[in-house]
């Protein structure tokens, strides 16, 4: 017998641009990257110079660069290291507001989880910033945990989420950002969907997903309407 409280609903969030915004965790890579290149390299303000790149709409060669830039012949050797301070660095991100206010005042019988793709020691990194475990979600499954063949659209986490709790497809919702990959196991299973616009995401609206979501919403605050 299990002493958890009655559930009988639980919603199941993505994470990247579903509870915060993830360019705040760009962001933050960068600035740990560029103390580390400070550091390591004696390489002053290259922080700065990558999250301006960054949102003036640069997505690759970040790294490449910033090194370029500060006259760093072997470039490549460094980059490894790099993307792994990055990878590793501890977030500084927080909840969406309109996400704490969800997730501080939980509906009463339902449960909370989360399903993630993304690297492992990033996605892990995220959740403990973030204190979700602390807000209730009892369990975080990170594809990446399995490999990147479990990323969605595979099934496998959304399987692993619905066994924890037992309960029939009907029970459970998930709220995600990204139609490309994020409702396709999830409707084929028989969940309740839901895609959030969150203003500020790094990715914008796809023109004719194969899987959309049943609803769409701009914030958490329409959640339960
Ligand atoms: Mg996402």
């Amino acid at each position: 017998m299990t002493c958890r409280p009655t559930i009988d609903a639980v919603i199941v969030f993505d994470l990247d641009d579903t509870l915060y915004l993830e360019r705040d965790y760009v962001e933050s890579g960068l600035h740990a990257v560029g103390r580390w290149m400070e550091r390591q390299l004696g390489i002053a303000h290259a922080g700065g110079a990558m999250v301006e790149q960054f949102r003036a709409g640069a997505r690759g060669h970040l790294f490449d660069a910033a090194l370029a830039s500060a006259g760093v012949p072997d470039a490549e050797g460094l980059i490894p290291r790099m993307v792994q301070v990055y990878r590793q660095h501890r977030p500084a991100i927080t909840l969406a507001e309109d996400a704490m206010r969800f997730l501080s005042h939980r509906p009463g019988r339902t449960g909370f989880a989360i399903i993630t793709d993304g690297y492992l020691d990033a996605q892990r990194r995220k959740i403990r910033a973030l204190g979700l475990h602390r807000l209730g979600v009892e369990i975080a499954v990170c594809t990446d945990r399995w490999g990147r063949q479990d990323w969605k659209p595979a099934r496998r986490a959304f399987e692993r989420v619905q066994s924890f709790f037992a309960l029939p497809a009907s029970a459970f919702a998930y709220v995600a950002d990204n139609p490309e990959k994020d409702f396709v196991a999830p409707r084929r299973m028989g969940w309740r969907t839901v895609q959030i616009n969150r203003p500020g995401r790094l990715r914008e609206g796809v023109a004719t997903p194969a899987d959309p979501a049943e609803r769409e919403i701009d914030s958490f605050d329409g959640l339960l309407a």
